[in-house]
């Protein structure tokens, strides 16, 4: 395939997600033509997101509480608006995830339940290089069941000379944790290297020492394929603000295996939402749990939240996600190709993609260490309309994303990258 500028509006034009563009709103307000490569981190607002906002509002100001029981939606059951939606999204049965809260809170509530460790069996394995919020649930984690971090909490590194981390190593640390082993902890798509790690195989590896798996899905859902189900995953958690689209601080979800949810002694925190439905408003004493995610549920639904949450979703069902990952698996054939040109054709300032090339060990997000002048060729891009993220002490991150980012954004983005790399020294 060449990579041009013509070959990238070819590409635009057979393009069937194409007019999902226009159901996303370009930020405004930002140096223009913006090319926005931050979907990763907050994921455009859909066009739809206002009038479903909007909903709600009129629904309250027509109702009142009656709002609960009336209306399009009533709140009663709005939080049932999802697990459908999101059991598509990771690979799960629909009772398997429910919507509510946020990421590291869920992280914590379900580490309640799946981290129950003794005086043998209490070490957490996890990737180098996590994301802080998780190592700081780890961490406190520990500590409130009397370990010591540094001794409960292990993480893995790839090997001198290497970015990422080998499956294999990973397997055979699992192996060599062995009994002590409680618990496997690691992202789907670590947030730095963008490197996708093999959940099946780490789930079935922990599985064999005894131990549990759950990941942390927040740079993964709505990017690659997940079947969480399939793969026997205990548990996971993820945010909707990343590659769902859901806004700031939008409310996170999460995933429990049927084997778990069903249980009802599985151990929990437990709030009013979770309780049997049937007798949810009989104000009784003695909590009897729903059965599967939904028993995990505290409080009644995030409407508004929940409501910017649905127009997303309801856009992901319109496109498909397998149709999303097809689209997203060009784009990075495409912009590797491009990258690469644009490596051999810059005298002096090279980069180096810290993302790992197979597309079944990574989603749609690049990082490149930029080896001289990184920040200033960051500010560079910033101000052409490029909006990437910079990473301390060298790394720009960018995420192609195939809702709303087209082919001829990847072209112009080469462009820019050269010039930058060749202007900026
Ligand atoms: C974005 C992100 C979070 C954020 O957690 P919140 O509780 O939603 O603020 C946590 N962990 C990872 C890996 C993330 O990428």
């Amino acid at each position: 395939m060449d990579h041009t500028l013509e070959q990238a509006k070819r590409l635009d034009a057979e393009d069937k997600l194409g007019p999902f563009r226009d159901k996303f709103i370009i930020p405004r307000k930002l140096p223009s033509p913006c090319i926005y490569f931050t979907g990763n981190s907050l994921g455009l607002q859909p066009v739809l997101t206002r009038e479903y906002l909007n909903q709600e509002l009129e629904a309250w100001a027509d109702y009142g509480v009656e709002g609960h029981f009336l209306g399009r939606h009533p709140w009663f059951h709005y939080h049932k608006l999802f697990p459908e939606k999101i059991a598509k999204l990771v690979g799960a049965q629909v009772d398997e995830v429910v919507v509510m809260n946020t990421l590291t809170a869920n992280l914590h509530f379900l580490m309640v339940s799946f981290y129950r460790p003794n005086s043998s069996r209490y070490r957490i394995l996890t990737e180098g290089g996590n994301f802080p919020s998780d190592y700081y649930a780890l961490e406190t984690q520990a500590k409130f069941h009397g370990f010591d971090f540094e001794d409960a909490v292990l993480e893995l590194f790839p090997r001198e000379g290497e970015d990422h981390l080998r499956t294999e190593d990973i397997l055979q640390a699992i192996m060599d944790c062995g009994d002590s082993l409680a618990l496997v902890m690691m992202s789907g798509v670590n947030y730095y290297t963008g490197q996708k790690f093999q959940m099946e195989e780490i789930t079935r590896t922990a599985h064999s020492v005894g131990a549990l798996a759950g990941f942390d899905l927040a740079h993964a859902i709505g990017n690659v394929e997940l079947k969480l189900h399939e793969w026997n995953v205990d548990f996971a958690v993820w945010c909707s603000y990343k590659y769902l689209n859901s806004g700031p601080g939008g409310p996170g979800g999460l995933y429990i295996h049927e084997r778990h949810g069903n249980d009802p002694e599985t151990p929990r925190f437990a709030g009013w939402w979770g309780h049997d439905e049937e007798e949810r408003f009989q104000m009784k004493k003695g909590y009897i749990p729903m059965k599967g995610a939904p028993g995990w549920q505290l409080s009644n639904a995030q409407v508004f939240g929940m409501a910017a949450h649905l127009a997303s979703l309801d856009l992901f069902e319109e496109a498909g996600i397998e149709n999303l990952i097809d689209k997203s698996k060009k784009m990075i054939a495409f912009l590797n190709g491009l990258l690469e040109n644009v490596n051999l054709s810059v005298n002096g300032n090279s980069f180096k993609v810290l993302t790992p090339e197979g597309v079944d060990d990574r989603g749609c997000q690049f990082s490149m260490v930029i080896e001289k002048n990184g920040k200033k060729v960051f500010e560079y891009l910033s101000k052409e309309g490029v909006v990437a993220d910079w990473r301390e002490p060298d790394v720009i991150r960018i995420a192609p994303v195939p809702f709303y980012n087209t082919f001829q954004d990847l072209y112009m983005f080469s462009q820019l990258f050269k010039k930058a790399l060749e202007d900026v020294n």
